[in-house]
């Protein structure tokens, strides 16, 4: 089994991190059609479409329609 050969320094290891945190959240893109926020290849909660289709039918968006 593969053993580290030495002990790796708090400078060393916490250098080794300080990439590992994002300061924004990560994926988000408006929807095309109401702008909203979503994720991204993920259905719109909103309007409830996904690649210009309607996927789901959101009830406050029926009467629009
Ligand atoms: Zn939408």
């Amino acid at each position: 089994m593969a053993v580290p050969k030495g002990k790796v320094s708090r400078a060393r290891r916490d250098k080794r991190r300080s990439s590992h945190w994002k300061l924004e959240t990560p994926g988000l893109v408006a929807c095309p059609k109401c702008g909203a926020l979503r994720l991204p290849h993920r259905m719109c909660k909103e309007c409830g479409t996904y690649n210009g289709r309607q996927v789901k039918v959101i009830k406050s968006n029926v009467a629009a329609e």
